[in-house]
């Protein structure tokens, strides 16, 4: 099955072709560790999880590098306002990142570079762009990337360069595409920065934003690689900037597909720091609220439409996810014999669905439409008493599979009632052969005990039967 991606450079849904076949590489734009990420941020992190376990699903080696920008104009302006030295003030919010991760259940990538480990290689970028004429240093001390030098600067957020203001610097990390103009590279040390800043061949002074990523991604990927992905809000000026560092660095082509999710919005805001609108993975836990119900959430919509989030998705996740709880624990109890006929041909059609979905630009509604419909069978077949636990088993394993992408699904947790002990199964076995055998004194004798070890049996259609804890 051929995998598409919309690719915002060409505005178009593509083919998959990585680099080398069976491999992928994805940098993917990580956090700026000046603060708790919320939600809106983890809407990205969580599309990129899906896209990295769909590549696995569809069997490419990932190698995934996500960024930590631990220097910048935000995390050095709030250090110096909690009065702590920049590592440390960071520190903090790097370790609370992983701990969301963990609790959102996103894979991790293969490598986290910190843009303070990186400046010796953020320096020979620089280096290089001067040599080769795109960059000058102006009488401000910073160093400037010159777009007029760059043929194509524009081409991903497809900026008018008509109408574009000759001389412009800017030298903040952040602006608007309004502001079109040469961006720093380099930025020259002043009062503001305090102790932060390093030694370079123009001055003391420190990187700016965009020129980490460039050269961070080329550092362990290579001067060429497969995808690149970030929010929308990330494309310009951040993504625009990195495409015209990079490939004016190296004279190549630097990323084939880019692909950017759409924002988490709040009662039609975008939700965000600046806003104030935002919740943080810890608020929503503080309220009760699980890892795997926001992930579900998240995840839910496609990666391309803005998703307004509300409290009562969250509360629709949790019984959503219930009822494949019940489902699964259901099915372990699940004794009857058979060869598993009865769910083959669902168990494939539920698999080629769901890899369909997920394959046409990762489009996870139909994919858990699949998993839905699954379900519905399942339930259906057991109620009739016509489930094997072959067949059982072949529905948990599909279940499994689909996880291997949606991470929402736990099939194997322990719930309670879900594992019978091999005694308590026996009891049962034995009661339904005394009842095939018409010895109902026999098999009310088992009931009973197996109501003192404290399991209900219930029986159901074709002779068949359901174990549950009391
Ligand atoms: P930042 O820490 O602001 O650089 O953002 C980290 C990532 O989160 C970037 O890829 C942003 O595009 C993304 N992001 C920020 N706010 C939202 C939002 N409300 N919805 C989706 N993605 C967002
Ligand atoms: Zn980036």
């Amino acid at each position: 099955m051929e995998l598409r991606f919309f690719n915002t450079l060409e505005r178009r849904l593509m083919p998959f072709e990585s680099l080398t076949p069976g491999a992928a590489k994805m940098y993917t734009c990580g956090p700026t560790v000046y603060n708790f990420a919320h939600i809106g941020n983890f809407r990205a992190y969580v599309f990129e999880d899906i896209l990295r376990r769909t590549l696995e699903y569809f069997g490419y080696a990932v190698t995934q590098v996500m960024n930590l920008t631990d220097v910048d104009d935000k995390t050095i302006r709030d250090s110096r306002a909690a009065g702590l030295p920049l590592r440390e003030f960071t520190a903090k919010y790097k370790e609370a990142f992983f701990s969301d991760i963990r609790t959102l259940k996103i894979e991790p990538a293969e490598v986290y570079p910190a843009a303070t480990d990186h400046i010796p290689e953020m320096i020979a970028l620089i280096r290089t762009l001067m040599d080769r004429g795109f960059a000058y240093q102006a009488a401000d001390k910073c160093v400037y990337f010159s777009i007029d030098k760059c043929r194509d600067y524009g081409k991903l957020a497809r900026i008018d360069r008509e109408n574009q203001r000759d001389g412009v610097r800017i030298s903040t990390d952040e602006y608007a595409k309004d502001a079109v103009g040469d961006f720093a590279l380099w930025k020259a040390w002043d009062e503001a920065d305090g102790d932060v800043f390093w030694e370079s061949p123009w001055g003391r002074g420190r990187p700016g934003w965009h020129i980490e990523c460039s050269a961070m991604s080329m550092k362990y990927l290579g001067e060429s690689f497969d995808i690149h992905t970030g929010g929308v809000d990330n494309m310009f000026p951040h993504h625009e900037d990195e495409i015209a560092q990079s490939e004016s660095a190296t004279g190549k082509k630097w990323v084939n597909y880019w692909l950017h999710c759409e924002h988490l919005m709040v009662d039609g805001m975008k939700m965000s720091k600046s806003l104030g609108n935002f919740y943080t993975l810890r608020d929503l836990a503080a309220k009760g609220w699980r890892g795997r119900e926001i992930r579900w959430v998240l995840a839910g919509a496609h990666y391309r439409k803005k998703l307004n989030f509300t409290l009562d998705a969250l509360a629709q996740a949790r019984e959503t996810l219930g009822r494949f709880d019940a489902l699964f624990d259901r099915l372990r109890g699940i004794a009857a014999a058979g060869d598993g006929a009865e769910t083959a041909a669902l168990v494939a059609g539920a698999r080629d669905a769901f890899a369909a979905a997920l394959a046409d630009d990762l489009n996870v509604a139909p994919a858990l439409a699949a998993a839905f419909e699954l379900s519905r069978h399942a339930n259906r077949l057991a109620d009739e008493g016509r489930l094997s636990r072959a067949g059982a088993d072949a529905v948990l394993a599909c279940f499994r599979d689909f996880d291997r992408v949606i991470g929402c699904f736990e099939v194997d947790a322990e719930r309670g009632a879900e594992t019978f002990p091999a005694e308590v199964v026996a009891l049962a076995e034995a009661r339904a052969e005394a009842r095939k055998a018409k010895n109902f004194a026999e098999s009310d004798r088992l009931r009973d005990e197996l109501t003192k070890l404290g399991f209900a049996v219930k029986d159901i259609p074709g002779g068949k039967w359901e174990l549950k804890k009391l």
